[in-house]
């Protein structure tokens, strides 16, 4: 499952930019999309070694990982259980989990915060039982993370990506490091406050001077949108043939754009946005559109 995957890199007809490209990861699979994907490749292999074939996660109802970690699971012939934040709920989401077999224990957000505690509180006795932090954030999410760059067959002098918790940026970072390149890294934040983002790259990987974060671009918050992101998302997707969904991906390209209006990007550099995927987390929001 983790060892041929389709992500071309594809350019973007996109006006005023020469040279925009995306690196499609959204095409990796449908449900195990993106860099959830990437994150998951080298935990299911640290669980595997572990000889845990029971995986307990954690998140949201919307979450994109609960997916993909389902999907996983139950492509992998393991178990999974998830603590889902808040009171019991159903969407479409949630429905494709249990489809692949997810156990669901919906949580109160107080004890949601202490996820270490849950997993002891309900899995000490569980042998097989395989922690799995929120959105998978883990070194071993970096390393598969990092891989994207590997991939690269050209170089680029700015690469953008969304950030929820920093570990596909802390990833990308260390393969522009280890490589010697000199792209930029662009990080965009989806919540608000995101300058914590920077210190948790940096539990993976030194900061250098190729980390460029955007803190304008969160739109009111985690899931917020406002009219001009709504407008911007029918817009592109018109234009260029492209889904983005208004979460992580729509508000990275919105960076993109008002960079180069404001002069901050030229619309001649070569850049390259990383498609995270995670374009059923558009259900989410489907009154918007
Ligand atoms: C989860 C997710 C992200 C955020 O990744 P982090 O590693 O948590 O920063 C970005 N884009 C999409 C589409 C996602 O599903």
């Amino acid at each position: 499952m983790f060892e041929k995957i389709y992500s071309p890199v594809q350019k973007l007809e996109l006006f005023p930019f020469t040279q925009l490209f995306v690196k499609r990861d959204d095409l990796i699979d449908p449900y195990i999309s993106g860099n959830k994907w990437r994150k998951l490749k080298y935990l299911l292999l640290s669980a595997n070694n572990a000889h845990k074939s029971h995986l307990i996660t954690f998140g949201g109802a919307y979450s994109n990982h609960l997916v993909a970690t389902a999907a996983a699971a139950s492509r992998s012939g393991l178990k999974a259980t998830a603590f889902v934040r808040g009171e019991s709920v159903e969407n479409e989401m949630l429905m494709l989990c249990k489809l692949f077999g997810m156990k669901l224990i919906f949580t109160d957000r107080e004890s949601y915060k202490n996820k270490k505690s849950l997993f002891e509180r309900y899995f000490k006795l569980d042998e097989d039982a395989f922690f799995i932090d929120e959105g998978g954030a883990s070194e071993e999410a970096t390393i598969g993370c990092s891989e994207i760059i590997s991939e690269l067959d050209h170089t680029y002098d700015h690469i953008f990506c969304a950030a929820g918790t920093g570990t596909t940026a802390a990833g990308l970072l260390k393969g522009i490091q280890d490589r010697g390149l000199k792209t930029k890294l662009h990080v965009i934040p989806v919540l608000k406050g995101g300058s914590f983002i920077r210190n948790e790259i940096e539990k993976y990987t030194p900061i250098s001077n190729h980390l460029e974060l955007h803190l304008d671009y969160h739109f009111g918050g985690y899931a917020k949108t406002t009219p001009e992101l709504i407008e911007f998302i029918k817009f592109f997707t018109a234009k260029t043939g492209l889904l983005i969904d208004p979460v992580y991906t729509a508000k990275m390209f919105f960076s993109i754009s008002d960079l180069q209006k404001q002069n901050a990007l030229n619309p001649n550099d070569k850049i390259l946005a990383i498609h995270t995927g995670g374009l059923l987390g558009m259900f989410g929001m489907k009154d918007k559109f």
